[in-house]
């Protein structure tokens, strides 16, 4: 084997190898199906997003920078659903300040009341349809 074919097969290997890198670099960007709703306007949407998004992100509706991960409420008489967004909350305990997840806090006082029948909601999984 010649040197010039020796540098030849070095170059074509070269090529599918930086070929592959540049691939997978573009395809295995992890993204997961989650139920986003905005604080503000109460938006809610499902769709795929990057499994690093932070939170709050920009809402696509009203603009504001309120839209969290959100966790869904359904009602056991007629099936009513509310998304509610999951961001931290603070309280005063005994003096001092605590952070508590909103949906923590929600189950604690006994669950959301339908907005239709009153009846209490209960959370269903976080992401339907998966
Ligand atoms: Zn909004
Ligand atoms: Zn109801």
């Amino acid at each position: 084997m010649g040197k010039k074919q020796i540098i030849i097969i070095v170059a074509v290997i070269a090529i599918i190898v930086g070929g592959i890198v540049i691939a997978k670099s573009l395809t295995t960007k992890p993204s997961a199906l989650a139920l986003l709703v905005c604080d503000s306007c109460k938006a809610s949407v499902t769709q795929k997003i990057p499994v690093d998004t932070k939170f709050p992100v920009k809402c696509g509706k009203c603009g504001a920078q309120a839209v969290y991960r959100g966790a869904q409420f359904k009602c056991a008489k007629d099936g009513t659903t509310v998304a509610v967004p999951m961001k931290d909350t603070e309280h005063m305990v005994e003096g001092a300040t605590q952070k508590a997840n909103i949906v923590e806090d929600i189950l604690s006082k006994g669950g959301l009341a339908c907005p239709k029948c009153k009846a209490k909601m209960l959370p269903v999984a976080e992401l339907p349809g998966q």
